[in-house]
This record gives C-alpha cells, sequence and structure tokens, in this order.
C-alpha cells in the first residue's frame, strides 16, 4: 500500500542524510553524534534532537526508527528528552522502534527514570508504544520499512554497532558509531555507498578507541568506490576526498554518489 509519508513509494530515489550533530565527545566542536536518515531513522542521540531537528524543518513526530551505536554519553544523554518531546507532540504517533545493541531497553529505561522517574516511563510507554529490538554483529532487520545491518566494532565500551541503513534501491548510508580500526568497520565501509565515520584524532592516534586523521586517509585510499562524511569531530579541518561535516548539513544523496549538497 502507498505511504504518503514514504519517499521512496513517491518515486524519490534519493536519501536525505543530515547531520545533527558533528561534535565529539567533550570539545564543543559541535553538538554531539546524532544523525537522520530521511527523516525518519535517526542514528544516535547525543544532540538536542527535539531542537535540531525543528531546525532543518523536520519533526520528531515524524521518526519511525532510533539507532543506538553504544551507550557512551554523547550518543544517548538526550534520549530522555527526546522521547519525553515525542510523548508530548500534538501529532503524536505511536510505534516508534527503538534499536541497539542487547541491553538497550534496559539502558534507556534507566536513562528515563534516573532523569525524570517511573512516571514519565510510564507515560512514554503509554503514548509512545516503543517497540524495542536487540541487534547483534551480522544481523540485517527490516525495521519500518529500512534494511538494517549491524556489525560489531572495537570501542572503549562494549557493545558497540555500527550500521548500514537502506531502503529500497535507496543509496546505503554507513554510520561507524565510535570505532577503532577493525574488521566490523571495514566491513561496513564496503558495503556504503555513503560513510559516517568518525575521526576524533586530527594530529595524532586518540585514545579511548576512536579513529584519527591518518587512519581516515588510508580507509579513503582503501575504499575508493566509498563517499565518506567525517564527523565526531574534535578539531575541523579538511581531508583529501572526504566531506567534512557540520552541525545542521543536509546531503541529498542518489545512488552511486551525491547528486547535490546543501545545508
Ligand atoms: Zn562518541
Amino acid at each position: 500500500m502507498a505511504d504518503a509519508h514514504d519517499p521512496a513509494e513517491a518515486g524519490n530515489r534519493s536519501t536525505r542524510l543530515t547531520v545533527l550533530g558533528s561534535g565529539d565527545a567533550f570539545s564543543g566542536c559541535g553538538c554531539n553524534a546524532s544523525y537522520l536518515v530521511d527523516d525518519r531513522v535517526l542514528v544516535d542521540c547525543g544532540g538536542p534532537v527535539q531542537v535540531l531537528m525543528p531546525r532543518v524543518g523536520m519533526s520528531v513526530s515524524s521518526l519511525d526508527l532510533v539507532l543506538v551505536t553504544h551507550f557512551h554519553a554523547d550518543h544517548t544523554f538526550m534520549l530522555p528528552l527526546l522521547l519525553g518531546a515525542r510523548a508530548f507532540t500534538d501529532d503524536l504517533r505511536q510505534g516508534l522502534a527503538i534499536a541497539g545493541p542487547p541491553g538497550t531497553r534496559e539502558y534507556v529505561t534507566r536513562l528515563l527514570s534516573t532523569g525524570y522517574g517511573r512516571r514519565l516511563v510510564g507515560l512514554i510507554d503509554e503514548r509512545i508504544r516503543p517497540q524495542w529490538w536487540v541487534l547483534q554483529d551480522g544481523a540485517t532487520e527490516r525495521i519500518a520499512g529500512y534494511s538494517v545491518t549491524a556489525r560489531a566494532v572495537v570501542h572503549s565500551t562494549g557493545p558497540s554497532l555500527a550500521y548500514t541503513v537502506s531502503r529500497g534501491p535507496s543509496p546505503v548510508i554507513g554510520f561507524s558509531g565510535d570505532s577503532e580500526l577493525c574488521a566490523g568497520l571495514r566491513r561496513t565501509i564496503a558495503a556504503s555507498d555513503v560513510m559516517v565515520c568518525e575521526c576524533t584524532g586530527w594530529e595524532e592516534p586518540a585514545e579511548g578507541g576512536h579513529l584519527w586523521r591518518g587512519e581516515l586517509e588510508q580507509l579513503i585510499m582503501e575504499f575508493p568506490d566509498t563517499r565518506f562524511v567525517l564527523s565526531h569531530l574534535r578539531t575541523r579541518g579538511t581531508v583529501a576526498g572526504a566531506i567534512m561535516a557540520h552541525d545542521l548539513l543536509g546531503l541529498d544523496i542518489d545512488a552511486p554518489g551525491i547528486a547535490s549538497l546543501s545545508g
């Protein structure tokens, strides 16, 4: 059945990638990690998504799926505010899918109950009716009309996942989450037309299970068919062959490459 909310059904095969937050954890280089595929899939919620989505003409009520890469604060601590905003919006839609590594439901519930108490947990259950998904290395699931593949990556906390997200014939967008160089990261890049990849270190390797500029230059050479968007930045500069993210950057992507860029 045709879905008026569905860009693929509407004949539009391009994908809109929006960087809501481009900064690393502590530098203040940008809001913390949060990305959109179209206006329907949110990857991580480190930035104030309920503030940032309206700034790019979108509403939290359009989200169908939230993907969590790992449980660090700069990727998750705005989740209670996003879920609260969704629960209290006028154009409420139920059935938001929330997917992440094992323990995601317990972790998010703990964030909510610590921040706002059990009453908000009950209210969000009642008004949003979250659908919880557990994703692990190698899992491919169709969630909210999107194909999502998770791959385990190596970071300073576990479990940590990288994702590829696509819809029908539309381009495949990859997200590294936080990761050092590892097989799961390389498999995710190889499967992606456009890869949103963290680049935390600039002049030298970054501690804590992160990538740095020298490694990104190597990966860009290694995967010439993948277009890199570098984010999770501690420092802003240029890397040959890559697009550097900034907050509220929007990219319209037509397979096999980026057709237009705005933001
Ligand atoms: Zn991070």
